[in-house]
């Protein structure tokens, strides 16, 4: 049984099998791929898109969903995790789909299922289907175009994202030119180029992913305020001006503090088509996990 909790659980050749796949289902289609399949989801922490679109994914492929509702279930009764999975898993489910805030959760749960597990966000580890949902988003604008040598920005909290973190892996492993842009506070320690200011990458990158301020990760508030944040390091419009750029963000966005308004309504920015494509790829992950 495989899981995926990484992005580099899947080779180059998989993952480029899996955008294809993705693609082929089209928009707003049912499938009866994955009848009589049953999946779980374990959310121990908030999420609007992910678990939305996991779920609405299992549908269109005419699976069966159970969602389990931590703040009822016997974790709260001192069950440990591992407990509370096998006994999931003893009901027979294809896939548990686990999202927690401690890195490593989804990893040690693999251990111990016959299901597959499927990283939905650990920690500030892993966001595995939020990566390849974006490196789909990319490939689709560029249509055609090489991959390899496109250049990116990655702007914010990238040390405490889980969303970077994937998203360095994968898309250093297709070649591209990756610079994290931050606060000093907010850079991990990297071989990858940095900078703490915008203005010196606009003019030479193709697309800027925003992150989050991670704040539920922060022990301390390490900066004077969102808003002297959103001063050095908020994508404005007038920053990009008419530059051929798109804009990704894994949302939730924090409006004028990670990308201003008038920015969120271009067309260059492809939040929405991130929300949209998010189901598709997990669609592909689903099958390409669980469908024999
Ligand atoms: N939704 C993403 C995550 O779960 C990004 C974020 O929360 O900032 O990691």
């Amino acid at each position: 049984m495989s899981h995926l909790i990484r992005t580099d659980d899947f080779t180059k050749e998989e993952i480029l099998a899996l955008l294809d796949d993705a693609k082929s289902f089209g928009s707003k289609k049912f499938f009866t791929t994955l009848k009589d399949k049953l999946i779980i989801t374990l959310f121990f922490e908030n999420s609007t898109r992910t678990k939305s679109s996991f779920e609405i994914a299992i549908k269109r492929l005419g699976a069966q969903v159970v969602h389990l509702d931590v703040a009822k279930s016997s974790t709260k009764k001192g069950e440990t995790l591992v407990d509370t999975a096998m006994n999931l898993d003893a009901m027979g489910p294809d896939a548990i789909i686990v999202r927690h805030q401690n890195a490593g959760v989804p990893k040690i749960l693999s251990k111990h299922t016959k299901a597959s597990i499927i990283n939905a966000g650990d920690g500030a580890h892993a966001h595995p289907t939020q990566a390849l949902l974006d490196l789909y988003t990319i490939r689709e604008h560029f249509q055609g175009q090489a991959l390899e040598g496109k250049r990116i920005a990655i702007v914010g909290d990238i040390k405490n994202s889980r969303v970077a973190n994937s998203n360095i892996e994968l898309l250093h492993r297709f070649g591209f030119d990756i610079t994290l842009v931050a606060p000093p506070q907010f850079l991990p320690h990297t071989t990858l180029k940095t900078t703490h200011k915008l203005e010196e990458i606009v003019d030479k990158v193709d697309v800027i992913m925003s992150l989050r301020t991670q704040t539920e990760r922060h022990s301390t508030q390490n900066y004077a305020s969102l808003k002297d944040y959103a001063s050095d390091f908020c994508i404005t419009k007038k920053l990009v001006g008419d530059r051929d750029i798109i804009i990704l963000h894994p949302g939730p966005v924090h409006r004028n503090i990670d990308i201003d308004d008038a920015l969120l309504d271009d067309p260059r920015c492809k939040v929405l088509d991130q929300v949209s494509n998010g189901v598709n790829i997990r669609m592909a992950i689903l099958k390409r996990l669980i469908a024999h």
